[in-house]
């Protein structure tokens, strides 16, 4: 099989490649921010290895990888862990975009320094009607990934990045967002001199149990104080010497809350590109909800007996979120039933079956990789536990 020969080839070249970054004198290559997976355990027996290149190509930093993990697979949720090679191609040179831009609601926002892909901080449909926080419904193992269409992160823990880091050191790159902006652990220098390390924290604020619906269930409140980060969970600190970068944090949204620059548009269309094939051609993961069309909102507002502009409102602008769809939060925002509107809008795929029991079929937590402190101090699930 001269193809898979390949595949081994290339990943004993991926340390060479990281070794040796292929840097100008402006764009210094941060290949070196990522892990060599050649030489880890991997996934477990009967799993590819995990593969990860990293080069930078013009004013783009290239990081082809399978989303295999480094370390065993523990099964969490009911996918199965599949190979799935990307490139993910990112600004080299991130600039701040004048507003910030909301992550997918599903699908990649980033990438590790392991290869593995980033979620933003909401998961799918699970349990329904969906988009609650999957650290908080606990369908995440011990390092803050699982399997949905791909092995995907919505926490970064350290320790999971062989990184074993002194307490008075501030925390290394764990990821880069596809805005191209560097996501740091959680802890940092408070200033130049690196008087102290202070862990920076997130400013939003949980209003409700976030079961469902994370974007409402959480709010953004500015806050005093160097260590808490903007709506992006990122600032320009001056523990990188005023440059912006994000912070992994221990509350929500864990990673990123929005994307600060301008997120890479291959590295999108790599994405969608790859689920519609795994989907037969209909573009985009189940559970992705449509946005609605003008028409749409405008036959759904007559069936409704509202105004047009109040559900388009509703649809865009309810509590804290930065933008993803969201149809249970408009709903409440409308005070009309989520079923009524989904129905109006003729969004039906996202009606949960008759008697449905959310939440997927976890199979609780194995033993996994290391887990020596570092997880996220996030709240603790509380409330129903996802089906075992
Ligand atoms: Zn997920
Ligand atoms: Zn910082």
């Amino acid at each position: 099989m001269p193809a898979r020969s390949l595949v081994f080839a290339a990943v004993g070249l991926a340390g060479l490649l990281v070794a040796v970054p292929a840097a100008t004198a402006n764009d210094p290559c941060p290949s070196d921010a990522f892990m060599d997976v050649s030489d880890s355990p991997g996934a477990g027996e009967g799993y590819p290895r995990p593969r990860l290149e990293v080069e930078c190509d013009g004013d783009e930093l290239v990081v082809s990888s399978n989303a295999i993990p480094h370390y065993e697979f523990v099964q969490i949720t009911p996918n199965p862990l599949v190979e799935l090679d990307r490139d993910y191609r990112m600004p080299l040179n991130p600039k701040l975009a004048e507003q910030p831009s909301p992550l997918p609601l599903l699908g990649p926002s980033g990438v590790a320094i392991n290869g593995i892909p980033l979620f933003g901080p909401n998961e799918g449909p699970v349990p329904r009607p969906g988009f609650g926080d999957p650290i908080y419904n606990a369908i995440m193992d011990s390092c803050m990934g699982h399997t949905a269409r791909q092995y995907h992160y919505h926490a970064l823990i350290e320790t999971c990045f062989n990184i074993a880091r002194e307490a008075n050191e501030p925390s290394p790159i764990l990821a880069f967002g596809w805005d191209g902006f560097p996501v740091y652990g959680p802890f940092g220098c408070r200033d130049e001199e690196c008087s102290e390390i202070v862990e920076f924290k997130s400013s939003w604020e949980q209003l409700r149990a976030p079961r469902i619906d994370a974007w409402d269930a959480y709010r953004f409140v500015p806050k005093e104080g160097a260590e808490y980060l903007d709506r992006c969970n990122g600032h320009s600190g001056d523990d990188q010497g005023g440059a912006y970068h994000y912070h992994a944090t221990a509350t929500w949204p864990y990673i990123m809350g929005c994307f600060s620059g301008t997120p890479s548009a291959d590295a999108g269309r790599e994405s969608d590109r790859q689920i519609s094939r795994r989907d037969g051609g209909r573009g985009r993961p189940p559970g992705d909800d449509p946005r609605p069309t003008v028409e749409q909102v405008k036959r759904a507002a007559a069936k409704l007996a509202i105004e047009e502009g109040d559900l388009a409102d509703a649809l865009r602008l309810t509590g804290g979120r930065v933008a993803p769809m969201n149809y249970a939060a408009a709903a409440r925002a409308l005070g009309i039933e989520a079923r009524d509107l989904y129905e109006a809008l003729g969004v039906t795929a996202q009606l949960p079956p008759p008697g449905a029991r959310g939440g997927p079929g976890g199979r609780g937590r194995g033993a996994g990789p290391p887990r020596q402190g570092g997880r996220p101090r996030g709240p603790r699930p509380q409330g129903p536990r996802p089906r075992q």
